[in-house]
């Protein structure tokens, strides 16, 4: 999902900033320790992202144990929230399957090992090439519109494997962030089931398709209450009834009932858990984890974002117009977000010093500012912290999850380095490498080094054939 590029949240009315806890949490004093010593942060290392693996495990635990109750939950995670193939194969041997919604998230998904029958695709914008490599891999495929739903008759071979569903929008209202609200009445997502004939149209397209046999629904992220998102399990449950006793048959077999748990960003607690979504979906549908209906969770923040952090030295400390600033190496390249929509995603920030022990001398009103070239790249502004110094270390805490994985390529900054860590029995720290970080040459390829002479000279190459269009 998108956000607005201005400097201030247009929709939200998010906690402010202010009620972040600027207490320090002790939870990864080790890793940073660990990181500095083994020279994973400090110069040469300037900043990094680092996924707790058995934080992870713990997480999808949590989520098993909350749907028990349940028979047969496909848990899948929206690989959006952490496009990794180590942290996908990490949550594919913990038992998850795999939400997609680009064909490069479906690569990723298949090169992490996800079995095609445990991926399921999203999108509201998928090609005619992406519904048919899918449908001949045996990848679910939920459709978000009508119109796609006719394209997929073209597309689809009668022995496909894949389980075909409709994305509907339950209108029942947004979140506290516009921006991650997917079930107004003008979401451009699914079909949006209150409008007039909506239902009719919905029940007909079942009606005429004895392979539809799902009903999906995400009312949002960050920001929807569990009440919210409850009312729109609940309308597709009822969708799901209506729909099978209009055809006399029990055609809707599985309802995906989306992702959307909110994370709670202002100190280390979690919650909401999945215990109390759990308890929230079954207050508004009594029936829900019953087994009549197979289900499927798409949840992507909540398993990842409190079990990750971005490591980041301080270059510079510096005095302006009375206010402290500290030049860190962690902006809007891996921060975009907080950057851009600072009121609706403050985070919460640690000071350590160059050895990576924690800071405690007294707080100081600081900012903590991004090494990209523009005035906005501020990660926390006003913040009371100790005061730090050059070559101390920032740590941005609760960032598992569309951060360091979702970087941005501003002034031609690299992606940081990705590393997962585990501590042993003895409590040493052990890392491993997730991702490298990106190299000068990788930047320079990406920026068109093999097209170099393009725009200048006689060497100047003609553009070749535009890759064929193979349907229109
Ligand atoms: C983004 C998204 C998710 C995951 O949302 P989280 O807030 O990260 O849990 C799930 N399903 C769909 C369709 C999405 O677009």
């Amino acid at each position: 999902m998108t956000q607005t590029t201005s400097g201030h949240d247009e929709h939200g009315t998010a906690a402010p900033a202010t009620a972040l806890s600027t207490r320090h949490d002790p939870r990864f004093d080790a890793v940073v320790r660990a990181a500095v010593e083994q020279g994973l942060l400090g110069e040469g290392g300037e900043v990094a992202g680092f996924v707790d693996t058995e934080g992870v495990r713990g997480s999808v635990a949590a989520l098993h144990d909350a749907f028990s109750g349940a028979p047969g939950v496909l848990h899948t995670f929206a690989a959006k929230a952490c496009s990794l193939i180590p942290v996908l194969r990490l949550l594919a041997d913990c038992g998850m399957g795999c939400e997609v919604a680009s064909p490069g998230e479906l690569r990723l998904a298949l090169d992490a090992g996800f079995a095609a029958s445990r991926i399921v695709l999203d999108s509201p914008a998928k090609t005619r090439e992406e519904l048919r490599s899918a449908l001949a891999l045996g990848v679910s495929v939920n459709a978000d519109s009508l119109d796609e739903l006719r394209r997929i008759d073209a597309l689809r071979a009668p022995d496909s494997a894949s389980v075909v569903g409709l994305r509907i929008n339950p209108q029942v209202g947004g979140g506290a962030i516009g921006a991650m609200s997917t079930a107004t009445d003008t979401s451009k997502f699914g079909v949006a089931l209150c409008d007039p004939g909506a239902r009719e149209a919905i029940v007909r397209a079942f009606r005429e398709r004895p392979w539809l046999t799902r009903l999906h629904a995400h009312v949002g992220s960050q920001g929807c209450p569990l009440e919210l998102i409850a009312a729109g399990v609940s309308r597709t449950y009822e969708l799901a009834e209506e729909i099978n006793a209009a055809l006399g048959v029990r055609q809707v077999t599985g309802l995906d009932i989306g992702g959307g748990l909110s994370v709670n960003f202002t100190d280390g607690t979690v919650r909401p858990t999945y215990a109390d979504y759990v308890a929230a979906l079954t207050a508004a549908v009594p029936g829900l984890l019953s087994g009549r209906y197979a289900l499927i969770t798409e949840f992507g923040r909540s398993l990842l974002a409190k079990n990750g952090f971005i490591g980041a030295r301080v270059e510079y400390v510096k005095d302006a117009g009375g206010r402290r600033i500290a030049l860190t190496h962690a902006g809007a390249q891996t921060a975009t977000r907080t950057v851009f929509v600072p009121d609706t995603w403050p985070l919460r920030i640690g000071a350590f010093g160059p050895d990576g022990a924690p800071k405690n001398g007294p707080a100081l009103v600081q900012d903590i500012a991004g090494p990209c070239c523009f005035a906005g790249d501020v990660v926390a502004f006003g913040r009371e912290l100790p005061e730090l110094a050059g070559d101390d270390v920032v740590v941005l805490y609760d960032t598992g999850a569309y951060y360091f994985s979702t970087p941005w390529a501003y002034n031609s900054l690299p992606r940081p380095a990705v590393y997962g860590f585990r501590a042993g029995q003895d409590g040493a720290v052990t890392f491993t490498t997730v991702r490298d970080a990106q190299s000068l040459d990788a930047i320079a390829a990406e920026s068109g080094l093999a097209h170099a002479d393009a725009l200048v000279g006689a060497d100047a190459s003609p553009r070749p054939d535009a890759p064929g269009v193979r349907d229109g």
